[in-house]
């Protein structure tokens, strides 16, 4: 039994108890503590009482869906979607809803211990804060004050809106990001700017960033993610 230093509490919302101790059984190996709850009732109850850093949330349960819980529900942890539903629009759907991630069932346990601790990651309050002066991943590197941005240390001329998206990008490290909030978030465009002009974007910031270009990856029908070099997808 390895110790976890940092004690995570975990939330599994799953009708099907098979699955529910498979998920069980592997994140208390990790070190989380892990509590179920069959419904969505009494995973509210749950989320009421205690404070959880990841919520695993199925889709199809008996007493509603958990794509209008996480629509519903305020101040929700980060939340990965594990469900069967992994077509295209129910993808998309739970993203545009708030979930962190999604992980389509049949997995593969491994990927998603991987997905959770990605995840978790990206919550710790380490993170960059919101107001750094520079932003850095990798070898991509923004100067918020400048507005002077380098790919490997040579300088990029990016436009404003170029500029918005990358930095959203190194700010949601490995989360996928739909068309619709990149252009909602990264633009604060609303309904005026139509989500193919974000391919249009994305085609010329992969270019002018040369290398560290390929590192925004096209996650197929659902939009991009910022990937380790060498990861991409
Ligand atoms: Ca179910």
């Amino acid at each position: 039994m390895s110790a976890n230093p940092t004690p995570t509490r975990i939330l599994i919302v799953e009708d099907e108890p098979d699955m529910a101790r498979v998920l069980q059984f592997n994140l208390s190996r990790q070190g989380h503590g892990v509590d179920h709850a069959a419904t969505l009732a009494a995973a509210a109850e749950r989320l009421a009482g205690t404070t959880y850093q990841l919520v695993l949330l199925d889709l199809r349960l008996p007493d509603g869906s958990g794509l209008d819980f996480l629509a519903g529900q305020q101040g929700l942890p980060p939340v990965i979607v594990v469900s069967a539903l992994g077509d295209e629009t129910t993808v998309v759907e739970a993203l545009n809803r708030g979930a962190e991630d999604f992980v389509a069932k049949p997995f593969r346990i491994r990927e998603l211990l991987a997905r959770v601790s990605a995840t978790l990651r990206r919550h710790t309050p380490v993170a960059v804060p919101p107001n750094a002066e520079v932003v850095e991943d990798g070898g991509l590197r923004l100067d918020l004050a400048s507005h002077e941005a380098a790919s490997d240390g040579e300088p990029v001329i990016l436009t404003r809106s170029e500029f918005r998206l990358v930095l959203h990008f190194l700010r949601n490290p490995g989360r996928v990001l739909t068309r619709k909030q990149l252009c909602d978030e990264a633009l604060e465009a609303g309904g005026s700017v139509q989500e193919r002009t974000i391919d249009a974007h994305i085609r010329t910031i992969r270019r002018k960033l040369g290398g560290q270009g390929q590192r925004i990856a096209t996650v197929w029908g659902v939009g991009y993610r910022l990937v380790e070099l060498g990861d991409e997808e």
